[in-house]
């Protein structure tokens, strides 16, 4: 018998795509995917570091000279600050996902707007970054409720979602491409997760994503990049928004 976890996580999957288009629709201050005149692409990952995934996505990203965002959790990166580090030295966004991955779904915010301070004081020493340019906020599991998203609109977070989620850890390697390829558009902000011990080695899934969106004749953008082209207003216009490109270290 399938497990029951696993049986609701592909049913979730499958709902996503309309969800996607209801929830962009009713949140619009947030970020879920990019200008498509812009004909770019935001690649991010969710959950790192992760001792296994990160070396082997960097040098990915290195190889093919993409810059990419990690959404990191803070137990992740307390454990392993020189892999942060890494990710920031060769040009890579830096971003919020949460401290121990605990859901947004507290109605009383004080708890989680704690939480996310103390990652991005971790984010701003491991990676030498000031504090106010580390603002882009991926609720774990996305899942957020309006008073929340007040919250970190209130507190000058930037909340990002997505527009495309490959359950990488369910998939088939050629299913998790297939998906990707299917739903990819101008404007798609594409998420992977390292540290899934199931499904597909996730540097490789990177690499074949890579490849196909510059076969579409897309390029490559940080989420900081991607909000340029975002109608809300949340970017401050006296903002570097170039702040990320710092460390490129030969990777645009
Ligand atoms: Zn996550």
């Amino acid at each position: 018998m399938t497990n029951p976890i696993i049986a609701l996580q592909r049913r979730y999957a499958r709902l996503l795509p309309g969800l996607h288009r209801h929830l962009s629709r009713r949140f619009p201050q947030a970020l879920w995917s990019g200008d498509p005149l812009r004909r770019e692409v935001a690649l991010t990952f969710d959950d790192g570091p992760d001792p296994r995934d990160t070396p082997a996505l960097l040098d990915v990203l290195a190889r093919h000279r993409v810059r990419a965002t990690f959404f990191v959790c803070g137990a992740q990166l307390a454990a392993h600050p020189d892999l942060g580090r890494a990710m920031a030295e060769a040009g890579h966004q830096v971003a919020l996902h949460g401290y121990y991955h605990k859901p947004f779904l507290n109605h009383a915010v004080a708890p989680f707007l704690n939480e996310l301070a103390d990652l991005r004081r971790l984010i701003a020493d491991v990676t030498h970054m000031p504090d106010e340019t580390i603002q882009d906020v991926r609720p774990p599991y996305g899942l957020f409720t309006p008073p929340v998203l007040d919250a970190l609109l209130r507190h000058h977070y930037r909340p990002v979602m997505w527009s495309i989620v490959p359950f990488h850890w369910h998939q088939t390697f050629d299913e998790a491409v297939a998906q990707v390829e299917r739903q990819l558009s101008a404007g798609a902000l594409i998420v992977l997760h390292e540290g899934m011990r199931a499904g597909p080695d996730v540097a490789r899934l990177a690499e074949a994503v890579i490849e196909r969106v510059r076969d579409a004749g897309l390029s490559f953008v940080t989420v900081e990049e991607m909000w340029a082209g975002h109608p809300s207003g949340v970017i401050e216009p006296d903002r570097p928004k170039t702040a990320w490109r710092r460390a490129a270290g030969g990777v645009r």
